[in-house]
C-alpha cells in the first residue's frame, strides 16, 4: 500500500489514450461513474497513467461545481496530489516481493474506505493488477465492491481480465484501452527518438503496444532476443550442450524467456501453416528452422505449455523450478525439430 512518490500535477495523456479519456468524462457527465471500474488492455498501453489521471480528477474539489473534464491543478486537493501526499488516495499492489495481492492489503483498503474523506469529495483506491488478487483477497474485497462505503471509487487495472475472478470482474464496469493504429505508434516511437526500422521491430516484438516497445528498445531488447535465439538454434542444431545453453540465459527473466519462446512457436506454427513471412513477428524465422518438416501437433503442444506456465507466472504463481522447466522445454523443442511433420 503505497502512494506513488510523485503524483504528476496533471498527468498528460498519451495520444492513443485521448478517446478513452473523452468517453470516461462523457460517462461521468451523463450518468456519473460507477464505484468500481476496471481498466483493461495489454501491458504497454499506459493503463496506470489513465487510472492516476482519473484518480486526480475525481479527487479535485472544483471538478463537480465547475464541471471540469480534468483536475484543476490549483485547489487544495490538486496541490496535495502534486506533493504526492493525498490523504484520500491509496494504491494497492503486491507487497514485499510477493507476486500476489494478499488479504492484509485488502484489509487496509477496507479500513481506508471506512474513513470519511478528509479533503476531497470522495476517496479513491487504485488496485493493480487485479489478476493477482488471490481467492482470500478477492473475497475480502467483494463486499466493498458491492456496497462501497460513502463516496468512494475503486479503479482496478488488468492486462488479463479473463484471469480475474468472475466475482470481481462482474462487479466492475470495464474501461478498455484499445491498441493504437500502428501508424500512430510508429509516429510516437519516432518522436521518442527510436529510428523507424527499430520502432517497427520493437512493436512487432511487443504485441504492438507502444510503451512496451519503447522500454524494449531502451533495454536493448533486440540484442537480447537475438542472443537468446542464437543460443536456442545452437542447441537445436546440436552444436551446444543443454546445460551451457541454459547457463547463457541465467540473467534473463523467466517470464521473458517463456514469452520469447511462445511467440517464436506461434510464428513457427503460422509458417508451418503457410502464412507469409511478412506477417510473422520474426521475419527471418523460416531461414533458421525447417518449418515444413516441423510436427504441428508438437508445435501446438509446446506453445500451449509455454503459454500456460507464462499465465501462471502472470497470475502470481511465485515458484517454478526454472532449471527443470527450461530443460524440459528445450528437450521438447529438439524433439519437435527432429520429428517428421505430422
Ligand atoms: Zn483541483
Amino acid at each position: 500500500m503505497d502512494q506513488p512518490e510523485t503524483l504528476s500535477p496533471i498527468t498528460a495523456l498519451l495520444p492513443w489514450q485521448q478517446p478513452v479519456w473523452d468517453e470516461l468524462v462523457l460517462r461521468q457527465q451523463r450518468t456519473g461513474l460507477p464505484h468500481a471500474l476496471m481498466f483493461t488492455g495489454l501491458s504497454g498501453l499506459g493503463k496506470h497513467r489513465v487510472t492516476l489521471k482519473t484518480a486526480h480528477w475525481l479527487l479535485c474539489t472544483r471538478r463537480e461545481a465547475q464541471g471540469l473534464s480534468e483536475a484543476c491543478g490549483e485547489c487544495h486537493s490538486c496541490r496535495l496530489w502534486e506533493a504526492g501526499n493525498h490523504p484520500d488516495f491509496i494504491v494497492c499492489e503486491p507487497q514485499d516481493g510477493s507476486r500476489q495481492i494478499r488479504i492484509d492489503g485488502i484489509r487496509k483498503v477496507n479500513e481506508f474506505l471506512n474513513q470519511t474523506p478528509q479533503i476531497s469529495p470522495c476517496q479513491v483506491v487504485i488496485l493493480h493488477p487485479a489478476e493477482v488478487l488471490n481467492t482470500n483477497s478477492a473475497n475480502a474485497l467483494l463486499k466493498t465492491l458491492e456496497e462501497p462505503p460513502g463516496e468512494s471509487f475503486l479503479l482496478l487495472e488488468s492486462e488479463r481480465p479473463a484471469a480475474v475472478l468472475p466475482t470481481i470482474r462482474s462487479r466492475c464496469q470495464s474501461v478498455p484501452l484499445a491498441l493504437p493504429e500502428q501508424a500512430l505508434s510508429m509516429d510516437w516511437l519516432q518522436q521518442q527518438g527510436v529510428p523507424a526500422e527499430q520502432a517497427e521491430e520493437a512493436l512487432r516484438h511487443n504485441h504492438f503496444a507502444p510503451l512496451a516497445a519503447l522500454e524494449w528498445h531502451r533495454q536493448g531488447g533486440a540484442e537480447k532476443y537475438q542472443q537468446w535465439l542464437g543460443n536456442l538454434c545452437h542447441w537445436a542444431e546440436q552444436k551446444q550442450r543443454l546445460d551451457v545453453t541454459i547457463k547463457y540465459w541465467k540473467d534473463d527473466d523467466l517470464a521473458e524467456l517463456l514469452s520469447w519462446m511462445a511467440t517464436l512457436l506461434l510464428d513457427l506454427t503460422k509458417a508451418r501453416s503457410g502464412v507469409p513471412e511478412a506477417l510473422l513477428r520474426e521475419t527471418r524465422v523460416t531461414n533458421r528452422f525447417a518449418c515444413a518438416t516441423l510436427s504441428l501437433t508438437k508445435l501446438l503442444a509446446l506453445h500451449a505449455r509455454a503459454t500456460s506456465v507464462l499465465g501462471e507466472i502472470h497470475s502470481g504463481a511465485s515458484y517454478h523450478n526454472r532449471q527443470l522447466l527450461l530443460e524440459t522445454l528445450l528437450i521438447d523443442w529438439q524433439s519437435m525439430l527432429t520429428s517428421n511433420g505430422s
